[in-house]
C-alpha cells in the first residue's frame, strides 16, 4: 500500500475479554494492519460506552501531529457514528466531507470461521483502497473563515414567535420579532380557555411578554410585513413594511413562526348566508360578553348552534375551544346549545373528556358526515338542517333534524398567509397544501426548511398545543446554535461555477432543491447554503458546474469500493 500522508486510518478494536469473535477479530486486524501503510494507521481498543476523552484526545492528536486531513475509522467495536467523530474528536481536526467510517462490529460479531473473516477483510481493503485513491485525488479543499451574526429574525409574534425569542435570549442570540398586528399575541388573544389547563390563556400570555420583555437584546417591531428574505445562512437581510416605511435586519437566520390566518374558511363562506348571527369562533371569544348579554334577552327559545371539524384544516386547539365554548354557554345561560361535528376523533387529541361533559351535561350532540349542515334563512329565522348519521327514524337511513337557531358559531379553520406564501414562493422555500411550511427531506428535522438558515415554529407547520410548540421552539433554538456555531468550516470551493461556460439558461436555479443558487452574470452558488446534492452539476446543459471532492474519477473510485 503506498504511503499517503494526507489520509489516516484508526482501527477500533472492541475491548470484550474472552468473547468467542476475537481470534476472528485479531485475524481481520493483523491482515488490515499489515495491508496499510504503518504511518497511516493508529489502532485503539473501546469497550461498551468508552468514549472517553482521553480516547478522543489520542485520536486527534495523532491526527494533527500527522497533518492529515482525510479520516478513514474501521470500527469493530460498535460505539462510533460518523456524527460522534466529527463534534466529538475531529471537529478541529480533519475535513468533515472527507470522514468515512466502516462499521463492522455486527459482521465480526456473526463470524463462525476462516471465510468469513476472509470476506470481512477482502472489503474492508477495497473501501481502505477507495479511501486512499478518492482522497489522494481530490484537491485539498480551502476553508473561509465563518463569521455567523448572532441575531435572529422571529417572523411572527404569536405564542411561537415570543417562544422562540425567549429561548433564543437566553442563549446569548439576539433577536427580533416582526409581527404584522400593532401587538403581540397572535391567535392565542382570541382562545378564552386551555382544554388541558386551568391556567388561562391572557395570563399564560401575559406572563410570557413580561419574560420577553425583562430579557436584554430582543426587538418587538409591530404592524410589520415581511417582504424578502434574502442571503445564506449566517449572513441575511430581511425587508419588511413599517407603515410608509420599508426596513431592513441584518442577521444570521430567521424562523418563521406564523404565516396562518384564522377564520370561516372560504369554502364554508361560499356555502352560508351573509348574515351577522353567523359567526366564527375567534369572533364569539373576542365579544363573547356582548354577545352572550344580546342572546340572553332575543333567543326566545331558540338554539345556539355550534359546528365544528367542518373545515378541512383541523386544529385540535380550535375544536376543543369550541366544545369548552358551548359548555361554559350552556352553563352560564342555560339556552338552549347544540353541537354539531363531523367525524372528529376525539380521543386522539384529548378532547374526549371535554366531549364526554358536553354530552352528559345535556347539550344537543349532532354527529355528522363531513359535509357541513345547511344553514338558510326563511321569513327571517336562521335555521340549520342536519343530516346525524346515527338517528335513525323508521325506514329511513338517517334523520334530518331542523334547528331553529338564535346563533351559529363555526369553528376557525387555519388558512394560509399569502404574504407569507408569496415571500416564500420567492425564496423557493416549499410550502404544504395547508398553510404550513414542511421539510419533505426526510433527513431535516420537521424545525428545519430546505432553505439552510430559515426554520418554521409552531402553527404555520399545524403544530397547535402549547406543549408542542415550546418543544418546536427548543429545537428551532438548537438547530439555530448548530448552523451559526462559528466553529463550523465551510470550504470556499465546494462547487464551482464555470462563468466562461455559463449562458445564464437558470436550470440550475430551477432545480436547486435548497434555493442556493442565485444569478446575476452568471450562476451564482452559495457555498453554504449548498448541500452538495449534485442535481445542479448533472442538470446544467453545458457542463459549467463542478463539485469538489465529486469530480468523476473519485465518484467512480467511490463505486469501485461498493462492488
Ligand atoms: S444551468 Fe449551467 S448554464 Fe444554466 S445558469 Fe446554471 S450554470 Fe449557467
Ligand atoms: S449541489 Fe447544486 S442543486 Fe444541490 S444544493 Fe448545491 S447548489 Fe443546490
Amino acid at each position: 500500500m503506498p504511503e499517503n500522508k494526507d489520509t489516516g486510518i484508526v482501527f477500533i478494536r472492541s475491548s470484550i475479554n474472552e468473547a468467542s469473535f476475537l481470534p476472528f477479530e485479531d485475524k481481520v486486524l493483523k491482515a488490515l494492519s499489515d495491508y496499510c501503510d504503518k504511518k497511516s494507521y493508529l489502532c485503539l481498543s473501546i469497550g461498551r460506552n468508552d468514549f472517553s476523552e482521553e480516547k478522543q484526545k489520542t485520536i486527534a492528536d495523532w491526527f494533527s501531529k500527522n497533518a492529515l486531513s482525510s479520516a478513514l475509522f474501521i470500527d469493530f467495536s460498535g460505539e462510533y457514528t460518523k456524527e460522534r467523530i466529527i463534534k466529538s474528536i475531529l471537529s478541529e481536526v480533519v475535513i468533515p466531507e472527507r470522514i468515512m467510517l466502516l462499521n463492522f462490529s455486527e459482521r465480526i460479531r456473526n463470524t463462525n470461521d476462516d471465510n468469513e473473516a476472509q470476506a470481512v477483510i477482502d472489503e474492508a481493503k477495497r473501501n481502505i483502497d477507495t479511501f486512499h485513491k478518492r482522497y489522494s485525488l481530490g484537491k485539498k479543499l480551502d476553508y473561509s473563515p465563518f463569521n455567523p451574526k448572532k441575531r435572529v429574525v422571529v417572523v411572527g409574534g404569536g405564542i411561537a414567535g415570543i417562544e422562540c425569542a425567549i429561548k433564543l435570549a437566553e442563549e446569548g442570540f439576539g433577536a427580533a420579532i416582526v409581527e404584522r398586528e400593532e401587538s403581540l399575541g397572535g391567535v392565542l388573544r382570541k382562545v378564552p380557555a386551555f382544554y388541558n389547563s386551568d391556567i388561562l390563556p391572557s395570563d399564560f400570555l401575559e406572563e410570557k411578554i413580561k419574560t420577553l420583555e425583562s430579557l436584554p437584546n430582543i426587538d418587538v417591531l409591530l404592524n410589520g410585513q415581511i417582504e424578502s428574505i434574502k442571503g445564506e445562512a449566517g449572513d441575511m437581510k430581511v425587508s419588511f413594511e413599517n407603515g410608509e416605511e420599508r426596513k431592513e435586519i441584518d442577521c444570521g437566520a430567521v424562523v418563521i413562526a406564523g404565516g396562518v390566518w384564522t377564520g370561516i374558511s372560504a369554502d364554508i363562506k361560499r356555502t352560508i348566508p351573509d348574515d351577522e348571527r353567523i359567526i366564527s369562533l375567534s369572533d364569539f371569544c373576542e365579544k363573547r360578553d356582548e354577545i352572550i348579554e344580546k342572546i340572553k334577552s332575543s333567543a326566545d327559545g331558540k338554539a345556539i348552534l355550534f359546528a365544528g371539524n367542518y373545515s378541512k384544516t383541523y386544529s385540535p386547539v380550535l375544536f376543543s375551544s369550541l366544545l369548552f365554548n358551548a359548555l361554559k354557554l350552556y352553563e352560564e345561560t342555560n339556552l338552549p346549545v347544540a353541537v354539531a361535528i363531523a367525524n372528529a376523533e376525539v380521543a386522539r387529541e384529548g378532547a374526549e373528556e371535554l366531549y364526554t361533559e358536553v354530552r352528559e351535561k345535556g347539550i344537543t350532540l349532532f354527529k355528522t358526515l363531513e359535509k357541513m349542515p345547511e344553514i338558510f334563512i326563511k321569513d327571517g329565522d336562521l335555521y340549520s338542517a342536519i343530516d346525524d348519521i346515527y338517528l335513525k327514524g323508521e325506514g329511513m337511513s338517517d334523520v334530518r333534524v331542523l334547528v331553529d337557531c338564535a346563533l351559529i358559531v363555526i369553528e376557525d379553520s387555519v388558512e394560509r398567509n399569502f404574504t407569507l406564501e408569496a415571500v416564500a414562493e420567492k425564496i423557493r422555500m416549499k410550502t404544504g397544501p395547508r398553510a404550513s411550511i414542511q421539510p419533505e427531506n426526510l433527513n431535516l428535522l420537521a424545525v428545519d426548511t430546505n432553505k439552510n438558515g430559515i426554520f418554521v415554529c409552531g402553527s404555520c407547520r399545524q403544530v397547535s398545543d402549547i406543549s408542542e410548540i415550546e418543544r418546536d421552539a427548543e429545537n428551532v433554538v438548537a438547530s439555530i446554535k448548530r448552523t451559526l456555531d462559528e466553529n463550523l468550516k465551510y470550504p470556499s470551493e465546494k462547487i464551482i461555477v464555470d462563468k466562461g461556460k455559463c449562458t445564464l439558461c437558470l436550470t440550475c436555479v430551477r432545480v436547486c432543491p435548497h434555493g442556493a443558487i442565485e444569478w446575476s452574470r452568471a450562476a451564482e452558488i452559495s457555498q453554504i447554503n449548498c448541500l452538495g446534492c449534485g442535481t445542479c452539476t448533472s442538470e446544467c446543459p453545458n457542463r459549467a458546474i463542478t463539485l469538489s471532492s465529486f469530480s468523476d474519477e473519485e465518484v467512480y473510485c467511490e463505486l469501485e469500493g461498493l462492488i
